[in-house]
């Protein structure tokens, strides 16, 4: 026997995305498969109680996929997640579903927000490993934004091999004669 779709169903119908493909979760399965799952937490976090992936998210599972718990929450209450982003969990909790604990950021911005990320370590860091400070002066940004040099040293490698070339003596640290690193030594008698 087909039933209509009541109107009140059908309005609180919602689609997820997943590798391409639309799934539309009912009502009946947004509360069966999500929100039976749903613990709400002292510090707002919405945990999820059910399976978890190996890196700790949540999964539910939809038309035989399996989907993260929280990007289903993101799409369900905040819409579709832009092609190419990724969902941060502005909370650090990889089982929380609460919509407002989760913004979509590119990967980039994912990886620099995580406290323990490499390159949201070099990003704070604030000297070489030679010790200069990364000022605006002394700091050179490598193309396409992968990461920072110290001018500084850079000069002295620059110095090294040009004395290299030239039969000189190396200079050992980066900050031997570097005052005016491209001077000649010509007028010092
Ligand atoms: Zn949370
Ligand atoms: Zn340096």
């Amino acid at each position: 026997m087909l039933t209509p779709i009541p109107e009140v169903e059908r309005s609180t119908r919602r689609v997820v995305h997943h590798k391409g493909e639309h799934l539309v979760f009912s009502r009946e399965q947004i509360s069966r498969l999500f929100w039976r799952k749903i613990q709400k937490a002292a510090g707002g976090c919405w945990e999820w109680q059910a399976a978890k992936s190996r890196n700790g998210y949540g999964v539910l599972v939809l038309s035989r996929r399996s989907l993260y718990s929280h990007r289903v929450s993101y799409e369900i209450h905040k819409g579709q997640i832009p092609a190419g982003l990724h969902i941060d969990h502005l909370c650090q909790n990889k089982s929380c579903c609460n919509p407002d604990h989760l913004e979509a950021v590119t990967s980039r911005e994912n990886t620099m927000r995580s406290p323990i990320a490499p390159a949201a370590l070099n990003a704070v860091k604030t000297h070489c490993p030679h010790g200069h400070e990364y000022t605006p002066e002394n700091t050179v940004v490598i193309k396409g934004g992968r990461g920072r040099s110290c001018r500084t040293c850079r000069r002295w490698h620059e110095r090294r091999t040009e004395a290299k070339r030239k039969g000189l003596p190396l200079p050992a640290t980066p900050d031997e004669g570097s005052e005016r690193p491209y001077a000649k030594k010509e007028n010092t008698r």
